[in-house]
């Protein structure tokens, strides 16, 4: 198995269901696109699988969202702070600027690392919506 092809981390950074790996989890693919930021399909248009197994489902992909932000932040202020010796100032600026350039893609990875820890990845059901045996 690949991790780039398929799996956990592709359906993640892909935006790709989290059981097939092939249905969209957004109608609009560009985070960038900001009113259509929380967008999502109801379902997998592929195998069917729900997006939202219940109501505010999505709440607790906020405690992910936090996780993300300091897994890319800490390293950073390390860097910026052993390596390149920056004040204090100008290290929040240039962290806080990256923080908010990445919203976005934090938010959209934060709710598919969540919608990914309830569902399993099933590599039975992706072969079969690819083979054409399940629509
Ligand atoms: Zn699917």
């Amino acid at each position: 198995m690949s991790l780039l092809k398929e799996g956990k981390l592709y359906s993640i950074f892909n935006s790709k269901c989290p059981s097939c790996n092939v249905g969209e989890l957004y109608p609009d693919r560009n985070p960038y696109h900001l009113q259509n930021l929380a967008k999502m399909h109801k379902r997998c248009s592929c195998c069917r699988q729900t997006y939202e197994p219940e109501t505010g489902f999505y709440y607790g992909a906020m405690y992910a969202s936090y996780a993300l932000s300091v897994a890319i932040v800490m390293p950073l202020m390390a860097v910026l702070h052993f390596v390149f010796h920056l004040e204090v100032i100008i290290m929040f600026s240039i962290i806080g600027g990256l923080v908010l350039v990445m919203y976005p893609l934090i938010f959209r990875w934060s709710r598919n690392l969540w919608l990914n820890i309830f569902v399993p990845y099933d590599p039975e059901k992706r072969r079969a919506v690819l083979s054409g045996e399940m629509k």
